[in-house]
């Protein structure tokens, strides 16, 4: 037999989400809802349906490898260089593009944890350690769920070539605060490249959690991570981005792309969507002042939420986490469960919160002993 590597091997097996609509049948209801994987529940943008309509024409051809009008456009929007950018088949891949360019065998890989689960895949593929950083309180006396950048920095060695930043993090929508961002970053040593995975940076509203293409500045050994996925709404399309201040980053990965698999769709809808960030802001206002009114209603209910800064809120349910999920499975609401966590909860449009609200009180009454 024909075996794979031994880390692979031991990878776990991929575990598809619900979908909704087989949710749906097997209960025997008209609908149920997802707020299970950070997408927003509006439809695409009407530029974005447009520019794919018209590349479609196009797709005999090859993409163009180099995302030449994709890449300029986001150099424009961002104010830096084309050759500081490189764009990939969502950040995912970047992520994937990254650990081949920076890490041998024997090297390491620092995230906290927990956090996004692709970050200890990446080390286990690129043959890497993967240096899980316990999250830390946010809050006197409460749960962790948070970054701990001293003990981040504290965990960085000279085997160390990527430290994921996650801000806000997922699962949790904690963010870090620019003060102590920056006190980090310039602690960190000059050969780890500090990588700030900023997917959800468009949901960000504290003016204090800082904008990373800003603290990049001056820092060679820093890059941001962003994706067009959620706030951008091209999640089914698979396009992201990474903005390095040094463009030797950049080109490291470029040489580590998967040819052609940023598609020619998604490379259309991409400039279409950069070209529609008014309409985009509105939603991202929408969903930010839906989750201010879901985190209050949840700590109504006694649930201890964190402020997010995400399109996701936290519910830290330890031991009850897998228990409250499938609970709220079986009244047709998908949510994001970490077995002995929490439970990971997206944003939805007021109906799908308040469908999600609704559930939550049906649980907690037929739990209630006569
Ligand atoms: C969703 C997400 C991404 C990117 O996803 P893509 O769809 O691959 O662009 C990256 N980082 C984090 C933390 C995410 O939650």
């Amino acid at each position: 037999m024909v075996e794979a590597r031994p880390v692979v091997r031991e990878l776990p097996a991929y575990k598809p989400g619900r979908n909704p609509a087989d949710l749906a049948r097997e209960i025997g209801v008209d609908r149920a809802v997802k707020l299970a994987s950070n997408e927003v529940a509006f439809p695409p943008l009407p530029a974005v349906v447009q520019a794919i309509a018209a590349a479609v024409a196009e797709t005999n051809r090859y993409p163009d490898n180099g995302a030449v009008v994709l890449t300029a456009a986001l150099a424009e929007r961002y104010g830096v260089d084309p050759g500081q950018v490189a764009t990939g088949c969502g950040a995912v891949t970047l992520c994937q593009e990254l650990a081949q360019a920076y890490n041998d065998p024997g090297s390491s890989i620092a995230f906290a944890w927990r956090s996004f689960e692709m970050y200890p895949l990446l080390a286990s593929v690129a043959g890497a350690r993967a240096v899980r950083v316990p999250l830390v309180p946010g809050r006197p006396g409460g749960v962790p769920d948070t970054h701990d950048l001293d003990g981040l920095l504290a965990a960085i060695d000279e085997t160390t070539r990527l430290a994921f930043v996650c801000n806000p993090n997922n699962p949790t929508g904690t963010a870090v605060r620019r003060a102590e961002l920056e006190r980090f970053l310039d602690a960190v040593p000059a050969q780890t490249l500090v990588v700030l995975d900023e997917a959800y940076r468009e949901f960000v509203t504290d003016p204090d959690v800082p904008d990373g293409l800003e603290l990049m500045r001056g820092r060679p050994n820093v890059a941001v991570l962003r994706t067009f996925s959620k706030a951008w709404g091209l999640a089914g399309l698979r396009v992201g981005y990474l903005i390095a201040e040094d463009p030797a980053v950049a080109e490291a990965v470029r040489k580590t792309h998967v040819p052609f698999s940023v598609s020619m769709l998604a490379q259309a809808a991409a400039v279409a969507a950069l070209g529609s960030e008014d309409e985009v802001r509105a939603r991202c206002a929408a969903v930010t002042a839906e989750r201010e009114r879901l985190t209050a209603a949840l700590r109504d209910r006694g649930f201890d939420v964190a402020d997010s800064q995400a399109n996701f809120v936290w519910l830290p349910l330890g031991d009850d986490a897998a228990g409250l999920a499938a609970a709220l499975e079986a009244r047709a609401v998908i949510t994001r469960p970490f077995a002995g966590e929490g439970v990971r909860v997206t944003v939805g449009s007021p109906e799908e919160n308040d469908v999600l609200l609704a559930a939550l009180d049906q649980v907690r009454d037929d739990a209630r002993v006569p």
